[in-house]
């Protein structure tokens, strides 16, 4: 199994991502795991794509390795596609999900069901062994609930509504994975990393 670094620390994101990743005989292990200390770098980016980028690179020129890093969020029509790149941190110092959850509640007061459309949104870049850069995206649509329901999931998964009713924190695994915005981006990635890997079979038995 090849392994690739997750510049994440995030357990259950490196869960999801390890599920998709897995069968296709990628291992992805946080650096820590690896044994290796990554600096903390600043999502300065105005996009997720950027920010992912500025993960991946800090993480490859660290290790050396195949890194993969993505970057996530949620955006929410009714604010204008708040809290967007700083949904991790819409709370502010200290933010947790249950902060972060309460401000995008107080935020939505008042704003009806037809109004409260979202997207959660994940950029993936991947940087394999020889510098070779791929870039994924994966996006969902919902709508944000009243109310926080479920125990499942993480972030605003709670809140995040799917269009039978019931809230991301209600999905099991492979519900989440077959409709989310990272199992998409994973999806795109998972194709881009079997034709690379087809192209360099082919050029090596020429
Ligand atoms: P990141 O680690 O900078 O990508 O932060 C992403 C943030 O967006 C997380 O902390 C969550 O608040 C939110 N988020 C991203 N993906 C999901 C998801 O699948 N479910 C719920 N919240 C998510």
């Amino acid at each position: 199994m090849e392994t690739f670094v997750i510049a994440s620390n995030n357990p259950k994101k490196v869960q999801e991502l390890n599920r998709i990743l897995n069968p296709m005989g990628i291992t992805a292990k946080t650096a820590k795991e690896l044994g290796v200390t990554l600096d903390d770098v600043e999502e300065t980016g105005k996009t997720f794509i950027e920010n992912a980028r500025i993960k991946a690179k800090a993480a490859y020129e660290r290790t050396g390795m195949p890194c993969i890093a993505d970057d996530s969020g949620l955006m929410v029509d009714a604010l204008n596609g708040e809290p967007g790149v700083y949904s991790a941190r819409y709370s502010g110092e200290g933010a947790t999900d249950k902060k972060n959850i309460e401000k995008l509640l107080s935020k939505m007061e008042g704003v009806p069901l037809a109004q409260r459309t979202a997207k959660f949104v994940c950029a993936i870049y991947c940087i394999l062994g020889n510098g070779k850069q791929l870039i994924s995206y994966g996006e969902c649509v919902g709508r944000i609930g009243f109310e926080p329901i479920g125990e499942g999931g993480f972030g605003y998964d709670p809140v995040f509504l799917t269009q039978d009713g019931r809230s991301y924190a209600q999905l099991t695994a492979d519900e989440k994975d077959k409709i989310s915005h990272r199992g998409r981006a994973l999806t795109v990635l998972k194709s881009q990393i079997e034709k690379y890997y087809l192209d360099k079979y082919f050029s090596e038995v020429k």
